[in-house]
């Protein structure tokens, strides 16, 4: 049942899990301990109750993370050396030959529905608990549910024949399968850049063009200054879902386009809007997206490798608990025990990620008011009760932009 690979998939999900439960927890002391005054940066603008807020905000999100992670870890066990993916398999196996790719597929989809399963009651807590008693929720039950059937109906009808021609290509494309996985993985991606903003976000949100002519013209200027053109300049509803603001730029090539959260134009000033997108447009001109799009690829193509090497490995799939050594059963192995594996390399990410804001945030500075991009963010921390306080530790680790007070200090230079 068990060997040495058994051993070392335990000691990276103890590793990994005690790691997540120690920087929730440094971050819970470090945002309380700091609850009880606004950092000097944020004293004149931002008031005490909104900074308590945050914090309790924060620790409330933080809490259910760690729920969350314990769950995570002992679903993850359940599944591998608590041989319940042996069962399920053995179960599908009763009406589908062992080998075939619907036997594959069949396992796959009910792991996925099992964890989303067990992971609904937390996302309802976080939902319609911490984000209801925050303010921030504006999502109903009908639409939670409606959100949810086209989630799956959408995840059905592209995951499942994407999921076909993957397992396909393992057990008939030769050796060299996981090359050919890459490059369909690859399209897919691409194809998705195409039609999530064209046709798959306005199936969820309405888009409307931007009605401010004074803001249009704005923005427009600001485009032709930095050389940019877009398809459309859009407003779309997010106050249907949550109170949070947001901006953001959709598609590639001829689906490209500048979207904006209602909640965003509604609290800003088109001073402020103007210096947000000239933000966004620095992620663009200086390639970050691309940037990051590549890096996923590379590391796709890394880790289909890895899998090539694991198939045929028999201690790779009894280490995990399972008996039956298929290709599916491979990839699904794979895809669940590899997070633990790689867990320790998400700081470079949020590395990355922190520098490419700077980047951006200089690029702002340049084509718009440092001023604007300053009273823009104190707002959105403002609005979004986001911590001015994060423990530096788990900032470091994590977060995907720099700690505010730093971000401020230097658009305030700028
Ligand atoms: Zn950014």
């Amino acid at each position: 049942m068990s060997n040495a690979f058994s051993w070392v998939f335990l000691a990276a999900l103890a590793a990994a899990t005690l790691m997540r439960l120690w920087l929730a927890l440094r971050q819970m002391r470090h945002v309380r301990a700091h609850r009880d005054a606004v950092p000097a940066t944020f004293a004149t603008v931002i008031p005490l109750s909104a900074h308590q807020k945050a914090a309790d905000y924060t620790v409330a999100k933080v809490k259910s993370g760690e729920v969350g992670v314990v769950l995570d870890a002992m679903v993850l066990l359940a599944l591998t050396l608590g041989g319940v993916l042996q069962w399920l398999s053995s179960k599908w196996e009763a009406l589908l030959p062992l080998d075939s790719i619907w036997h594959g597929v069949a396992l796959i989809v009910t792991v996925v529905a099992l964890r989303m399963l067990i992971g609904l009651p937390l996302t309802l807590y976080r939902t319609f608990v911490i984000e209801q008693r925050f303010g921030f929720n504006k999502m109903t039950a009908k639409l939670f549910i409606t959100d949810m059937a086209k989630g799956i109906l959408l995840g059905v009808a592209l995951g499942v024949p994407l999921l076909v021609v993957v397992l396909w290509l393992m057990g008939a494309a030769g050796s060299y399968w996981w090359a050919y996985v890459w490059i369909v993985l690859a399209l897919f991606a691409v194809f998705m850049q195409l039609i999530v903003p064209t046709f798959i976000m306005p199936w969820f949100n309405k888009f409307s063009p931007l009605q401010d002519a004074a803001l249009v013209e704005r923005v427009e200027r600001l485009l032709a200054r930095c050389g940019f053109r877009s398809r459309g300049l859009y407003v779309m509803d997010g106050s249907k879902r949550s109170a949070h603001g947001n901006a953001f730029f959709a598609g590639v090539g001829a689906s490209k386009r500048i979207v904006l959260f209602d909640t965003l134009v509604e609290r800003l000033t088109p001073g402020e809007v103007e210096a947000v997108l000239a933000h966004e447009l620095g992620h663009y001109k200086l390639n970050h997206i691309k940037k990051m799009l590549a890096i996923g690829f590379a590391e796709t193509l890394a880790g289909l490798f890895i899998l090539g090497l694991l198939v045929d490995q028999a201690w790779f799939y009894q280490g995990l608990g399972v008996q039956s050594q298929t290709l599916a059963i491979a990839l699904l192995l794979f895809m669940l025990v590899s997070p633990a594996f790689t867990y320790f390399l998400e700081p470079l990410q949020a590395l990355r990620s922190r520098k490419h804001e700077f980047e951006a945030d200089a690029y702002a500075t340049q084509h718009a008011q440092a001023a604007d991009l300053t009273q823009a963010l104190i707002k959105l921390y403002k609005d979004n009760a986001a911590t001015l306080t994060p423990d530096p530790l788990h900032s470091a680790f994590y977060d995907s932009h720099p700690p505010a007070a730093t971000r401020i200090a230097r658009l305030r230079t700028a």
